[in-house]
This record gives structure tokens, sequence and C-alpha cells, in this order.
């Protein structure tokens, strides 16, 4: 079974993904922790991330890889552990203009698909239910407001020691959904077949409910 997760930045995807995958058993992949893997690898070899051709080849030779470690999943990129630097302000910062790039787009799509294969799967991302997993059982579009996004975001990036301000926060969002929704190809979209769920004023566990009922069949969508 292949369950597709989309929707912007801090609408809560990441963590409904996780448990749902957790709940059921499947395979979690964050496709943005993969883009965001690649931006860091732009950021620490000074490659001109204007450069499309250059960040292709960087994708080229990039092994990017999860790994499970009991209760999370940690993100792999040339044998080292990134999952907690592709979070800082710099890779929010870029990420979008990397993986607005059609050549970088073609490599993770294909990545992502190979991961996918034989495997019940959870994916989140921007584009999956369009073009990671067209075939996907279940195609949610998770959203919220924009402060309630932000306030989510800042929370997180607290959490990780950054001291961002609300203001810097609220204009990365800001732009960040502007090009992340304007690209050409694998823009963040709500299809035909997409459950949408605004998650603004629930909790995790309102919106978890609400998924797995979904997925089991114990509720009509929404
Ligand atoms: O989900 P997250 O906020 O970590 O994603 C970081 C960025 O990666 C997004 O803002 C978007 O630019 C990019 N992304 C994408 N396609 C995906 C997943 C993420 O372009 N499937």
């Amino acid at each position: 079974m292949q369950i597709a997760i989309d929707g912007p930045a801090g609408a809560g995807k990441s963590t409904i993904a996780k448990k749902i995958a957790r709940e059921l058993d499947f395979f979690y992949i964050d496709t943005g922790a993969m883009y965001r893997a690649l931006t860091w690898m732009v950021i620490q070899t000074n490659t001109d991330y204007k450069d499309e051709k250059a960040v292709y080849s960087l994708a080229q030779k990039t092994n990017i890889h999860f790994s499970n470690r009991p209760g999370e999943q940690r993100i792999i990129c040339n044998g080292k552990d990134v999952s907690d630097v592709i979070r800082s302000p710099e890779v929010n910062n870029l990420v979008s203009q990397i993986s607005a790039l059609p050549l970088v787009r073609t490599i993770m799509v294909l990545k992502q698909q190979t991961m996918a294969e034989n495997m019940n799967v959870v994916m989140e991302g921007r584009d999956i239910g369009e073009c990671v997993l067209p075939q996907a059982d279940y195609k949610f579009f998770i959203t919220a407001g924009l402060e309630e996004r932000c306030q989510r975001r800042a929370r997180e990036l607290k959490e990780r020691g950054y001291d961002q301000d609300y203001t810097a926060i609220k204009e990365e969002m800001i732009s960040r959904d502007k090009m992340d929704s304007a690209r050409d190809i694998g823009a963040l979209k709500i299809l035909k077949d997409s459950i949408v769920i605004n998650s603004s004023n629930l909790s995790i566990e309102e919106l978890f409910s609400c998924v797995i009922a979904i997925i089991r069949g114990e509720k009509n969508v929404v």
C-alpha cells in the first residue's frame, strides 16, 4: 500500500506521516529531508546553486539514504548523519531554489520511486500524489493557516536551538510557499483525488484519528 501526504511546510505532515507509518508498520519516507540533504551538500561544497548542471552533477555523486534507528529515522548523506543540520535556517532559505531545478527533481523522484518499490510506504512531500506515487492508495493534502504554521516552525526551530525571529520565519515561509507552488514541475497543489484536511484547529491526536480512520475505511472522506 502507498500513502502519499503532501502539503506546505509546518502543516503537521511529518508528525502525522511518522505516526501513521508507526501505527501501520509501514516504511516512512520524508522526501523533504532528501532535498534538504542535497541543499546542505550544495552549501558545504560551495556549489553555485544557480548552476543547474553543477547541482545535478553533485546530486548524482551524493549518496542519500535513510537509516531506521529504533524509534526514529535518520538521513545519511555520503555516510554522514545530517538529520539535524538539514533543519538549519540556512538550508530552509535555500532548499526551495534547489528543489525547483528540473534536473534535481528528475533524480530525486526516481530515487523516491525506487525506495517505494515493493514496500508499504507513507511518503510525505509536495509532489508525492502527482509525480512520485501517482497510483497511491490514498493522497492526503494536509494544510493549515499561515500563522499556525509559522508558530509551529518557530517552536521547532527553538527546540533545535536556532534563535530566529518570528518575522524572518514568516518571510521564509511565505517565500517557500510561493516557490513550491509556482514552479513548473512538481508544484505543491491540491489534486482532483486529494483528501484535503485543514489541521489549523486540530490537535495532533485529532488529525491522526481522522487520517487513520479514512485509511481504515471507518470514516468517509471529509
Ligand atoms: O517538507 P520540508 O519542509 O522539509 O521540505 C523542504 C523543501 O523541500 C520544501 O520547501 C520544498 O522546496 C522541497 N520539497 C520538494 N518536493 C518534495 C518535498 C520537499 O520540492 N516532495
